[in-house]
């Protein structure tokens, strides 16, 4: 059972009424975070209403789970801001029986809201512990339908090839034409692309040999380290 101080109605015993505070706090990060700002596909809101997103966060940030913000998730990494989630959800239009891949699976929660949509999702965490925690997460809370890989995602995962559906969950200097490549016609690549400090998030479509991009916004992730990515040295000792 899940309490914790700061959810809106205060302690109680009673589980019943923290689930219905969870509740209610889900809706109104759906209603005043995500449909005011523009996501409007019923099924990505339905899915960030229904996924219990402080499953997901640490203990001491369960108070914060529905908040309009990214938070801590371990040593340098985040779990990404419900709106940031819902806006590359949206875009990726991730479709019932599709095949999806997320890099930069981190505690598991965008890959959850792909598989609520209905696609076998594949995660890719550089971070063993993350990796470890959250497929422990994933298969406790029932969705049989992710698989989580540990290691390095910058240049996608190859043997699981090719996907609808493409999410690059952390900031890359550019698209790995690599990764590029594991995508199936069709299919859409959402990844925030630029520099350490901000990034351009872009949509990328393949129609046959035609490749589009669509910028969706600036925004800030924690950095893709690796072969496709950033070097551990550029980005700092400790990340
Ligand atoms: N979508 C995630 C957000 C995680 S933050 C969530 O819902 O929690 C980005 C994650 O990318 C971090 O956990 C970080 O460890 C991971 N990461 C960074 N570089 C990576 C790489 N090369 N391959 C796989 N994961 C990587």
């Amino acid at each position: 059972m899940e309490i914790h101080p700061s959810t809106r109605q205060g302690w109680s015993n009673e589980l019943t009424t923290i689930t219905h505070s969870f509740d209610l706090e889900a809706r109104h990060m759906v209603e005043e975070q995500l449909r005011r700002r523009g996501i409007h596909d019923e099924r990505v809101l339905e899915a960030m209403r229904v996924i219990p997103r402080h499953k997901f966060v640490p203990t001491e940030s369960v108070g914060a789970a529905y908040e309009d913000r990214p938070l801590p998730i371990g040593t340098h990494e985040t779990i990404s801001q419900p709106y940031i989630v819902a806006l590359m959800t949206e875009a990726a239009r991730a479709a019932p029986g599709e095949h999806a891949l997320e890099i930069g699976g981190g505690c598991g929660y965008q890959a959850a809201i792909l598989a609520h949509l209905g696609a076998t999702v594949c995660a890719v965490e550089r971070n063993t512990q993350l990796a470890e925690e959250s497929r422990e997460r994933l298969e406790r809370l029932g969705y049989g339908n992710i698989e989580v890989f540990d290691g390095d995602g910058s240049d996608g995962l190859a043997e699981r090839a090719p996907y609808n559906v493409i999410i690059v969950s952390a900031a890359t200097p550019s698209i790995s034409p690599v990764m590029l490549s594991q995508l199936a016609e069709g299919g859409r690549l959402v990844a925030p692309v630029g520099s350490l400090r901000q990034q351009e998030l872009l949509l990328v479509c393949r129609q046959g040999e035609r490749i589009t991009t669509r910028s969706l916004g600036a925004c800030q992730f924690v950095p893709l380290i690796g072969k496709g990515g950033w070097k551990q040295e550029e980005v700092g000792p400790k990340n």
